[in-house]
């Protein structure tokens, strides 16, 4: 049930609040251990020793810096803005989770915890968990949706083989949010021993602020390095929206420059009905779900609605917090692509430039495709490439008729 009771105190200055949104909406019995959380990572942010072992494993183990990469041919093609790539599907694993996963595992390690729990949509994060637990020896559950389990079968068995416990999640609409709920459960369960590692920018504080920490790299990267290739900022960022992660790690370092739009790019789905899509901008009103007070998919009794995306990791039906408060105050702008067009955005982007993006990234090229042509060639869009196609594969074959042998 999403409530739409707004928070009765007016909270802009309190932690954990990105305006109205965000806050902590959870079970007495999380209450004390999400306050250590928060009062752990406090200390960790400011330890040295901690920023050092981290940046450490983000070079040697994930592989950052990523590249920026421009794409010439296709910006030759759609004769428009200059179009340049964050390869964050570079990176170990193959997407953008592996930077929140290696510094919340290291938390969890700090606050001598020993069994990891996680819930996973896509499996992208469920395969980051898994691999930091088994670098760190930790004990691994990853809560999975029977849907997801189903559609990403692949990662389902990377995370089997790298030692975890992969648990199917037969109730709802077994799919992330459900499996976010059993995680919660679990949690709530031996919340002495475990630490819950949470896959996006979502949840109760302090995990919004906390993942979105973890990721502000992307943006702090991309930002020297269009400044030392084309000396200035870009015209605007665009990044897929699914819980919010990878975009608010994108958007976050450019927030202050007001002339860099900030695009994201959520789910249209097969349609514009209620259960079709997961575009929370566009039908959703704000309510609880799962910890924190944001945009959410609802019927008119409040109950979540069902989602639907061709991409699992965007099949959500609520969108972080701190997203909630940069579309209200228009600092950033919401629009949707569709099924289809990210799938044509697959073809075009694996055919010009050699690079199989993944379905959820797939949708932030689909709105750089659609914007670029009638863009002056003067303007630059930076695509935060989220993660790589290779997990995709079934799905790609299937929709796009690839025979096989
Ligand atoms: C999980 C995932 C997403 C969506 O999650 P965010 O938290 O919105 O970033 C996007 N792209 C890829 C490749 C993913 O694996």
């Amino acid at each position: 049930m999403a409530s739409v009771i707004l928070p009765s105190v007016p909270s802009e200055s309190r932690p954990g609040r990105f305006g109205i949104y965000g806050g902590r909406y959870v079970p007495e019995t999380l209450m004390a251990a999400l306050v250590e959380l928060e009062h752990e990572y406090d200390v960790a942010k400011a330890d040295a020793a901690f920023q050092t072992e981290l940046a450490g494993l983000l070079k040697d183990f994930a592989g950052r810096p990523t590249p920026l990469y421009f794409c010439k041919r296709l910006t030759e093609q759609l004769g428009g803005a200059k179009i340049y790539l964050k390869r964050e599907d570079l990176l170990h694993t193959g997407a953008h989770k592996i930077n929140n996963a290696l510094g919340q595992g290291l938390l969890a390690k700090r606050m001598g915890k020993k069994r990891i729990i996680a819930e996973t949509g896509a499996g992208q994060h469920g395969v980051a968990t898994a691999t930091v637990c088994a670098l760190l020896g930790m004990e691994c559950v990853i809560y999975m949706g029977d849907v997801d389990m189903a559609r990403q079968e692949l990662n389902v068995l990377r995370m089997r083989l790298l030692g975890a416990e992969v648990r199917g999640v037969s109730s709802g609409s077994k799919t992330l949010k459900d499996a976010i709920s059993e995680a919660m459960r679990d949690w709530v369960t031996n919340v002495r021993t475990t630490y819950y590692l949470l896959g996006s920018a979502l949840g109760a504080h302090p995990y919004p602020t906390m993942v979105r920490d973890f990721h502000r790299c992307i943006s702090r990267e991309m930002k020297e390095q269009i400044i030392e290739k084309e000396g200035r900022l870009p015209t605007a960022v665009i990044a897929c929206v699914g819980g919010g992660s990878n975009a608010i790690g994108a958007f976050y370092e450019f927030i202050p420059n007001r002339e860099v739009r900030l695009i994201g790019v959520e789910a249209g789905g097969c349609g514009t009905e209620l259960g079709q899509h997961a575009v929370r901008f566009g039908g959703g009103a704000p309510g609880v779900l799962q910890g924190t007070f944001s945009y959410v998919l609802q019927d008119e009794n409040g109950q979540i609605a069902m989602t639907h995306s061709v991409s699992a990791g965007l099949d959500y039906a609520s969108i972080g917090p701190e997203h909630a408060a940069l579309h209200d105050s228009g600092r950033a702008e919401y629009v949707s692509q569709d099924d289809a067009a990210a799938l044509d955005a697959v073809v075009k982007l694996s055919r010009t430039e050699g690079i199989l993006p993944a379905l959820e990234s797939a949708h932030a090229v689909a709105e750089a495709l659609r914007i670029a042509p009638s863009m002056p060639a003067r303007d630059i869009l930076v695509v935060n490439l989220s993660g790589r196609g290779d997990k995709d594969m079934g799905i790609l074959a299937r929709e796009l008729n690839i025979q096989g042998a």
